[in-house]
């Protein structure tokens, strides 16, 4: 398991960058932490009509939970399952509560200047597919570690992904996906250190 053997796009997504790309209904998307440590937001759009796509907020009342178990489905602000959550080879630990990191975020932070974003990437990898997003989504923050607590308050902590780690997802229908080594450094989603994302796409 694990390996997609037809993959038919292997890239590397450097630290701090985006990109986007076309999935066929029924391919494999592996989603790979490089080097550990690593949040990488995930979003995926309906390539028939783009203002459909993965809802996190559709997704967790879907399954009743607030993640995905390995086996059930992402779904759709129209309620259709978009991808399954095929494996996943780390310590399971992924967030669907916490929004993209936006400049706004990076400004509230006390940054000065401009900062790369998961939003940015975002925009700008769906537009090299010619697709101009009008609406972020809320992310699929893989491998984020933002454990809720008891009283329900957030905490972000560093991720706790070691080298290779990864996550497979399996189209239900004809996607764009996009991938966003996220480039947090002034708190502790990446342990201060941001590095690359790995995807893989095909068939076993
Ligand atoms: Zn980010």
């Amino acid at each position: 398991m694990g390996q997609i053997t037809n993959a038919r796009i292997v890239q590397t997504v450097s630290a701090r960058e985006g990109r986007a790309f076309l999935v066929e209904q029924g391919e494999l998307i592996k989603v790979i932490d490089v080097r550990g440590q690593q949040a990488v937001d995930f979003f995926a759009f309906c390539r028939h009509d783009p203002r459909e796509y993965l809802s996190a907020e559709h997704t967790r009342v879907g399954n009743l939970r607030l993640f995905p178990r390995v086996g059930q489905a992402f779904y759709t602000n129209r309620r259709r399952p978009i991808l399954t959550f095929v494996e996943d080879h780390s310590p399971g630990k992924h967030d669907m509560l916490v929004a993209a990191c936006d400049p706004t975020r990076y400004a509230s932070l006390g940054f000065k200047g401009w900062h790369a974003s998961c939003q940015e990437n975002l925009m700008s990898g769906m537009s090299a597919l010619g697709v101009e997003v009008i609406e972020v989504p809320s992310p699929v923050n893989l491998f984020a570690n933002f454990p809720l607590e008891p009283d329900r308050s957030l905490r972000v902590l560093a991720a706790l992904t070691k080298p290779g780690d990864y996550v497979v997802f399996k189209a239900e229908l004809p996607v764009y996906v996009c991938v966003s080594a996220c480039p947090q450094d002034l708190n502790e989603t990446n342990a201060g250190n941001p590095t690359e994302a790995g995807i893989e796409i095909g068939s076993r």
